[in-house]
C-alpha cells in the first residue's frame, strides 16, 4: 500500500459520501435524512444522493426543504434513468442516447417541481456501463460519471496507469471517477497519496444498525489529512474545470419524455426494489427469510 508523505497530507483532499437509490422522503428504508443531517453536522461530512430519475414526481416537500436549507451537506446527482438491470451496459447508441436524454429531462422536471438543482453527473446502476454509454452521456451534456469499476461492459480492463489518476478520460474524454465501499477504506490512504478524491459509496441499508459505522469511517478519513467534503459537481470542477455543456443542453433542448414500451416492467421492478429497501432490509427477520428465498 502507498503511504501518504508529508506534502500529500497537507494538500487538500476532496471527499464525498454517495448513497444510491433512496427517494427524497423523510425516511427511506433505514435512512432517516434528519438523523443523517445531524450526523453530518457533528462529524463534518457531505452526502450526495444518487437519485433515480424515474422517481422525479415522488419527492416529499418536507425532505426537499431539508435539502434546500442545507446545500453544504446534501446534493443530488443522476442514478441511471429507470434503474432497470444493466440499463447503461447496453451498446446500442440510440437506446442509450434516449435513456441519457430522458434521465436529464426527468431531473429537469424534478428541479421545476421542487426547486432543487442537481449535479449533471451519472452514477451507473449496478456499476454496469458500456463505452457507448459514456459517449451518449458526453453527447447529452453530462460532465462526469462515477462508478465502482473503470471497466466497461464492452471493453477490457484499463492499464494500471489509469487507476493512478483522479479520473480516467479514456472514454470519449468524459471523466470517469472510481468510488469505493467502506470495506475497501484502506485504499482511501492511497487515494490521498495520489491526489485522488475520496469517493465512498453506500446504500440506505448501511444505516440499519445506526449511523456509527459511517461516522466512525468518516472520523477515520478526517484523521488522515486535510479532507474537504463536498459535492460531486465540485469534485469534477476541481479536477476538470467548469463546463457549460449541461447548461447548453438544458437551454437548447426541449425533449418530450420518451415513451418506453416496457413501462409496466420498469414500475414492477421499482416497486419490488422499494419493498426490499423499506420493509425487508430494515427487519433482520425478513432479511433472513429474503436471503433464504433467494438461494
Ligand atoms: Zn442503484
Amino acid at each position: 500500500m502507498i503511504k501518504p508523505d508529508k506534502n500529500n497530507i497537507s494538500r487538500e483532499t476532496l471527499a464525498c459520501l454517495i448513497i444510491d437509490d433512496p427517494l427524497l422522503k423523510p425516511r427511506y428504508g433505514c435512512l432517516d435524512y434528519k438523523k443523517l443531517l445531524e450526523a453530518m453536522k457533528e462529524h463534518n461530512f457531505f452526502t450526495e444522493i444518487a437519485f433515480i430519475p424515474w422517481n422525479y414526481k415522488r419527492s416529499s416537500p418536507e425532505t426537499v426543504r431539508l435539502f434546500a436549507e442545507n446545500p453544504e451537506y446534501f446534493g443530488i446527482c443522476v442514478h441511471g434513468c429507470n434503474h432497470t438491470y444493466n440499463e447503461f451496459g447496453d451498446s446500442n447508441y440510440e437506446v442509450l442516447s434516449a435513456l441519457s436524454a430522458t434521465a436529464l429531462w426527468r431531473m429537469e422536471q424534478h428541479k421545476k417541481l421542487t426547486g432543487l438543482s442537481y449535479d449533471p453527473v451519472m452514477v451507473f446502476p449496478q456499476g454496469l456501463f458500456s463505452s457507448v454509454a459514456m459517449k451518449t452521456l458526453n453527447d447529452q451534456g453530462f460532465i462526469a460519471a462515477f462508478n465502482s469499476t473503470l471497466r466497461a461492459t464492452d471493453g477490457d480492463d484499463l492499464p494500471a496507469s489509469e487507476y493512478q489518476l483522479p479520473a480516467t478520460s479514456i472514454y470519449n474524454d468524459l471523466p470517469l471517477f472510481l468510488r469505493r465501499y467502506p470495506k475497501d477504506k484502506h485504499l482511501f490512504v492511497e487515494d490521498i497519496a495520489l491526489g485522488r478524491p475520496i469517493l465512498m459509496v453506500e446504500h440506505p441499508k448501511v444505516f440499519c444498525n445506526g449511523y456509527k459505522f459511517i461516522t466512525d469511517t468518516v472520523n477515520w478519513i478526517n484523521s488522515l489529512g486535510n479532507i474537504k467534503w463536498t459535492s460531486l459537481l465540485s469534485i469534477t470542477e476541481y479536477y476538470f474545470g467548469h463546463k457549460d455543456c449541461a447548461d447548453d443542453f438544458r437551454q437548447s433542448s426541449n425533449p418530450s419524455s420518451p415513451q418506453f414500451s416496457n413501462r409496466t416492467k420498469i414500475a414492477l421492478r421499482r416497486f419490488l426494489s422499494e419493498l426490499r429497501d423499506n420493509y425487508i432490509e430494515p427487519s433482520s427477520f425478513l432479511t433472513k427469510v429474503y436471503k433464504m428465498l433467494r438461494i
